[in-house]
Order: structure tokens, then sequence, then C-alpha cells
């Protein structure tokens, strides 16, 4: 006999709206959305017994990372090593308290509390004296933390760093660098194991049910909670499952995501404008715009690096502020076409932007590294903090964003399907 993981039978597309059937799902199984194709469900065989390896693993490696040197750096005769958390301290030391706030969040606060709360909740789920509102509490933390971990970005950044300073110095990978590859690898995988729609099943077990039919929720006078899938009646604020405040379509979305791209298009220019970096080198000090930057690695026959930089810092954040300017002016002016397309655009949008942190990283790294006086240090300029800005602020614009606006002149799963056909 087989069981469902699964207790409820409908969820609620988070993407297009749409109500589905959830069919009976077994470790291993995926389940996407039969209108728009988004993964709504993916749950891995013995999900729990690998969160638990993995995760605790992951911490594991983290300790490691910390315990030892991380960098060597040497130049003229001078040797200088820092650990991960002296690289912190530089920063903070000189200074760029926000620099510094922001290399902790990302690197070691939001991921620990991530993990902690998967391993506590995995835990928990053995444990029948454990308060649901605690585990509803981890659930939220690891759905609100997800997008803002940026271990893998940080990553490409040491390596971005590497090549930069290779004409000032020699950089030596030391114990905790490859222990910190370890911790990235093993927080990747674990993100990957955790399905929120699982989670929400095994805290607090199944919505009130509905009676439902084809068609989005909204048709159906019904809404679709986007923290968690369950389909409540139109009058409900709250989701009775997991306590989120529910909206048919989130109040003011296009003129949230809005304001947010114009405040991210205003920071844009500070950005550009201002140097990113300041480096001192036998008593000069020579400013670098995020351009100058690409341009300098270019002449010095950097091409991948120079790339990896323009892609990331120039390109991906101009294409994100335009895509989402035009996926907001579709939504004012709705058609039937190519809906599917746009919300490919904006997973697309959601996905790469959180990429322009590699320069912010960068500048932090150098600057925590290199730091020997008037022979040769790097310090940050007044644009990191504008480019910074200019990340969040279109993260917000793009999580501010209700996808579910596109759809909203299309007639169901009908139109969708004659789309391809209809010859006009
Ligand atoms: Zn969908
Ligand atoms: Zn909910």
């Amino acid at each position: 006999m087989s069981h469902s993981l699964f207790h409820e039978n409908v969820t609620t597309c988070e993407e297009c709206d749409h109500v589905n059937s959830i069919p009976p799902l077994k470790g291993g199984d995926r389940f996407r959305c039969q209108h728009c194709g988004h993964i709504l469900i993916s749950v891995h065989k013995h999900v729990s017994a690998r969160i638990l390896g993995v995760g605790l693993s992951s911490l594991l490696m983290l300790a490691l990372a910390m315990s030892f040197s991380f960098l060597g750096f040497s130049s003229n005769g001078i040797d200088r090593t820092v650990s991960l958390f002296q690289t912190l301290s530089v920063l903070l030391g000189l200074g760029h308290l926000v620099l510094g706030a922001i290399i902790s969040l990302a690197l070691f606060v939001f991921p620990i509390v991530y993990l902690s709360s998967a391993l506590f909740l995995v835990w928990s789920f053995q444990n029948k004296y454990v308060l649901k509102s605690a585990q509803r509490y981890c659930v939220r933390w690891i759905i609100v933390l997800q997008p803002w971990l940026m271990v893998d970005v940080f990553l490409v950044g040491i390596l971005v760093a590497l090549v930069k300073v290779n004409s000032l110095a020699d950089i030596s990978l030391e114990l905790s660098f490859w222990a910190f590859c370890g911790y990235v690898l093993l927080l990747l995988k674990t993100v990957t194991l955790i399905d929120k729609r699982w989670l929400w099943n095994k805290v607090a077990g199944q919505a009130t049910e509905h009676e439902v039919e084809q068609g989005t929720a909204k048709k159906q006078n019904l809404i679709g909670c986007h923290f968690c899938g369950a389909t409540l009646s139109r009058d409900a604020h709250h989701c009775d499952r997991c306590g989120h405040s529910v909206h048919s379509r989130r109040p003011n979305s296009l003129m949230t995501t809005s304001a947010l791209l114009i405040a991210s298009l205003v920071m844009y220019i500070p950005a550009n404008v201002f140097p990113i970096m300041q480096t001192t080198f036998l008593g000069s000090t020579e400013p670098s715009t995020i351009m100058g930057g690409v341009l300098l690695l270019w002449t010095l026959e950097s091409y991948p690096v120079a790339l990896i930089i323009l892609f990331a810092s120039v390109v991906i954040p101009i294409a994100k502020m335009l895509a989402l300017a035009w996926l907001c002016w579709q939504c004012c002016y709705p058609s039937q076409r190519l809906t599917k397309q746009k919300i490919k655009l904006y997973k697309m949008t959601e996905l790469v932007g959180r990429w322009s942190m590699i320069d912010v990283f960068v500048v932090a790294i150098l600057t925590s590294l290199v730091q020997m006086g008037n022979l040769v240090s790097i310090f940050p300029g007044p644009a990191v903090l504008s480019f910074t800005a200019v990340i969040v602020f279109t993260m917000l614009a793009a999580m501010s964003f209700d996808p579910r606006l596109l759809w909203d002149k299309d007639d169901g799963p009908k139109a969708a399907s004659l789309e391809g056909e209809k010859v006009e």
C-alpha cells in the first residue's frame, strides 16, 4: 500500500494562480503546475535524513573554514595571511561598517539561521513535544532567507579577486578556503533538498478544503496563498495554514515594483560615476570605477574575468531593470500573447539578480586582504554602497512583482493551448 507524502488534494500555483489537483506523490517525485509548468512540489527520497546529513556537514565545514587561515598574500618579500574572521574584522576596523554588515549577513548570519532552522525542523518532525509555533517560524525563515544566501556569489568573487590582484601580488589559497568551498557546495545542496510545500504540509497539515474546478483561483472566488500554496476562500485575510496575509493579487504590486525600479535607476548613476575601489601603490592612490575595472582587466588580457564583471555589474542590472519595467508595462496593457515567455523572463530576473553582488564582494575581499600601508593597499570607494543599493532594490522590485497579473487577461488553459495554433 502506498501513501502519498501530501495530506492535501489541491494547491494553487503562485506564478499563474491556477488551482492544481495534487496526484499521490512519493519520495523522488516532482509535480509541475498543469497550466504554466512551474515546479510546485519536488520532494527527494529520504529527504529528512539527507537534509540532516548535508546540513550538519555544511555547518561543520563552516566551522573549519572559520578556524584556519583563508587566503595568503605576498608582495615584495612581505607575507600576510588572513582568516575568514579577519576579513570581517579588517573591514570593521577600517570603518566600513555597512560593507562588513553585508558580508556577515550574506556569508554567516543568513546561512546559519537557514541551516539551523532546517535542521531543527527535520529533528522536530520526529519529536511530538515541539511547539508548532517554533516550527512555523523556522519555515518562514527558510522561505524568506533563501534568496539572500549569497555564499556561491562570494566564492566566485574570491576567484575574480585573485585575478584582479595578480599583477600586484601573489595570492595563495589556504586550508580554510577549501573548507569554505565544501561549505558552499553543501549549503547549495541543502537548498535544493528543501521544498516549501513539503515543509508546510509537515508542519501545518492540510488547509481547509474547498470545492475547486479547473482554472484560476480568482475566477472561482478563491485565493491562492503565495507563501504556502493553500487555496482559501475569497474573504480570507490571512492564510489559515501558514498565517501569512493573503491577497488575490498583491496590492499595489505594480506601483511598488515601479518605485523600487526608479530608486535603483537613481542609485545606478552614482554607482557608475564614483570609484568603486581605490588602490594605493607605492604612495600614489588611483581610483577605479566599475567600467574602469572592466577595461583594465581587458587590457591585462584577463578576458574571462573582464566579461564576468561586465555581465554581473553592468549587463545584468540594466537588463533586469528593463525586463521588470517591460513586465509592469505588459500588466497595464495585458495581451494573451507570449505569457509563458514573460513568466520565463520574470523567473530569469529573479534568478540572476544576486550575481551582481560579485563586484561588491571582490572589493570587500581585496580590502581585507591587501593592507600594507603605502606599499600597496586597497580601499572601497563610495560607489560600493550605491551599487549594493541598486542590487537590493532590483531584487526587492522582482519580489514585489506579482506574476499572476500577467495571466489576468488570459482565458485559462484553453487560451494557453490555443496560443500556438491560432493564426490570424
Ligand atoms: Zn502555474
Ligand atoms: Zn499560506
